[in-house]
This record gives C-alpha cells, sequence and structure tokens, in this order.
C-alpha cells in the first residue's frame, strides 16, 4: 500500500503520521532534508528490530554495542517532499507551429538540419556552410528558427514512438549551458537497443530529475518486467529515486557503475554503454563554445530534442553493425541525411494527426 503524502505543503501536513508496517507503532522523525524527511521505528519490540539483531553475528553484536549508530537496523521511512506521481498520464501537447509557414524549401530545411545537429556545427557555421557551398543566404537566427520548430513538431513522434525495448536502461547526467547557467542534461537509454528515451534539462542535479527520467522510462514499457534494471553513476539520487518507485509499488535493480563518466576503466561489460554517455558528453559539453551555449530554455531543449531524433532514427550506431538504432525502411531507402530528415519531419506530422483522430 502506498504510504506517501502527496501535497505535503497543505493544510494537513501537521496530521500526517506514518506508522511503522512491522509494528504499528508511529514512526519518529529524524532528519529534514531539502528532498526529504527521514522517519525512524524506535520501538524496542519491533519485529523487524528484532529480527535484524538476531541476525547478527557475534562480532557484529559487540560492534553494535559500541556503536549503535553504525547499524542500520531499525525500520526507515522516507517521505519524499514533492509532488510527482509515477506514469501519470500526460496532456498532449500539440506544438503551435506551422511549417509550411517556413520560407525554405524541404531540401533547405534538411540541410541546415544536417550541418546543425548531424554535423554539430553551430548556427553561424551552418549559415556560412549554406551560403558558401549551397548558396542559399539565410540568418544564423533563421537556422536557430528552424531547429526550435522542427523540434516542437519532432518532439511527440521522439517521445511517443512505440519502441521496442529491452529491460536493461543506463542514464547520466551531462552539463549544457543555459543562459549562460550550467545545467544538467538528465538522459536515459535501452542499454542493449541503444534507444534514447528520456532527455530531461534540469537546473539540478536532484532526485526529482532522476525519478522523471526513469519515469520517461517507465511509461514507455508496454509492462513492467520482472528484471527491470537501471545502469547508473554513483551519485546517491539514484538510489533514492529507486526508494521513491518502491515505495509506489514499482521495483527495479539499480546497479551503480563507478567509471561511466570519468577516467576510469571499466568492464568490458560496460564499455558499450560509456561510449554513448561519452558521445553525449562530447556534444553538450565537450562541443560547447560561446555560439553553442543556449540563450533560453526553448534553444537548448530544441538542440537536445533534434539530437535524440537524430541518435534514434538517423545515425547508425558501431554497436548495432551500423545499423540506426530504430530502423524505419522509408528512410533507409532515401539517398542522403537532409532527404531522411525531410521524410522523418513528414512522418512526425502524420504520427500527430493520427493521435488527433
Ligand atoms: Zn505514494
Ligand atoms: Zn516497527
Amino acid at each position: 500500500m502506498c504510504q506517501c503524502r502527496f501535497n505535503h505543503r497543505n493544510r494537513f501536513t501537521k496530521q500526517a503520521v506514518f506508522r511503522c508496517p512491522h509494528c504499528k507503532k508511529t514512526l519518529e522523525k529524524i532528519k529534514e532534508r531539502k528532498e526529504y524527511n527521514i522517519y525512524k521505528c524506535k520501538n524496542n519490540a519491533c519485529p523487524f528490530y528484532q529480527a535484524n539483531l538476531r541476525r547478527m553475528t557475534k562480532k557484529e553484536r559487540q560492534q553494535f554495542q559500541q556503536d549503535p549508530q553504525a547499524f542500520k537496523v531499525r525500520y526507515l521511512f522516507r517521505e519524499f517532499l514533492f509532488d510527482f506521481l509515477p506514469l501519470a498520464s500526460s496532456s498532449l501537447i500539440k506544438p503551435k507551429v506551422d511549417l509550411s509557414r517556413l520560407a525554405a524549401s524541404p531540401h533547405v530545411l534538411g540541410l541546415v538540419l544536417t550541418y546543425y545537429v548531424n554535423f554539430g556545427m553551430s548556427s553561424r557555421e551552418t549559415a556560412a556552410a549554406m551560403k558558401d557551398i549551397h548558396g542559399v543566404s539565410i540568418s544564423h537566427q533563421t537556422v536557430l528558427n528552424y531547429a526550435n520548430s522542427v523540434a516542437l513538431w519532432i518532439k511527440p513522434f521522439v517521445d511517443r514512438f512505440p519502441y521496442e525495448l529491452s529491460g536493461s536502461f543506463c542514464g547520466d547526467e551531462t552539463y549544457i549551458r543555459v543562459k549562460g547557467r550550467w545545467h544538467y542534461l538528465f538522459f536515459m537509454f535501452d542499454a542493449v537497443k541503444k534507444i534514447v528515451l528520456s532527455y530531461r534539462v534540469s537546473p539540478n542535479r536532484d532526485t526529482l530529475s532522476a525519478i522523471k527520467a526513469i519515469d520517461d522510462v517507465l511509461r514507455k514499457l508496454a509492462s513492467l518486467p520482472d528484471d527491470l534494471s537501471f545502469v547508473v553513476d554513483g551519485n546517491p539520487i539514484y538510489l533514492l529515486a529507486q526508494h521513491f518507485f518502491a515505495q509506489h509499488g514499482i521495483s527495479f535493480d539499480v546497479r551503480q557503475v563507478i567509471g561511466l563518466t570519468n577516467e576510469d576503466p571499466v568492464s568490458e561489460e560496460f564499455r558499450p554503454l560509456k561510449q554513448i554517455i561519452e558521445r553525449f558528453n562530447r556534444t553538450f559539453k565537450g562541443n560547447y563554445r560561446p555560439t553553442h551555449g543556449f540563450g533560453a530554455e526553448e534553444g537548448s531543449v530544441s538542440f537536445v530534442t533534434l539530437f535524440v531524433a537524430y541518435f534514434n532514427f538517423l545515425r547508425p550506431h558501431s554497436a548495432l553493425e551500423g545499423r540506426v538504432p530504430v530502423v524505419i525502411p522509408e528512410l533507409a531507402d532515401l539517398p542522403h541525411m537532409p532527404a531522411r530528415w525531410t521524410k522523418l519531419i513528414a512522418m512526425a506530422q502524420a504520427f500527430l494527426q493520427q493521435e488527433a483522430a
């Protein structure tokens, strides 16, 4: 049963009482943190406590006499202090952009996206390439406008595409510059299929961001597999997120792997995951130059959305023997990348019309 109290800031807060599931005694609040409170069962007769005491070796029992705080033997409960329901249905947001109003031919749009997203060129470099290589005069602001418009159109397709997924996922955070400040990009991908499933930008590296990232993955699964697992770095926010979902009856393994994001070596098992994480780091952090910083929240979200569309549907992946993670035959048959971008946009529009019908 769910033991959480949402809307903790409402007037019922003072009346919220948490009881130990093992002995039914009232739990005592022992810690207040920014994101959660910790409650403890202090009843010496609690069966949970008694069972843990019995399980101790003789040596452990001696240590316990000396330093009882070093042992976690009493029942603990975390009350998370934010309003979030797992797997809540989200309203379908329809983009307010009309692509037919863009004063560009589909091929020009496809070229711009190829330079800007696939090749990671800045908006100014893209505008220069369009002029110097193709003789098309557009401003760098127009490049950004195109990117924002296409991102809005393509996001529902990227987010709600019926992906075929494994039960193994991997996530990490990387930095991204928004309005002159560093933000975190939380991303999650299928560790087997190499499909990116969550890509949220947050000003904080906090538990709620980790919860939302995991929720983005869970809501794409038709049913929750028994062997559901997440490979992440050593950040405790993922363990807290695991606690949060467990309180809502959703359980999964969290494997914390040190070295996913730094110079430390990782075992062969995790090397393909590390490669994807490094690719994201290169794209969003390593490539950072003043022109790559985003002037507004929308700009960074747009670029990340387009990059994920490229990553899932257009970019051949070495760990998949040169296949793109999601193979769409209509795209594969096309002769070049600008044509694939154009087709992907058309498919995203058809997808929206289908959803609306
Ligand atoms: Zn709850
Ligand atoms: Zn108890």
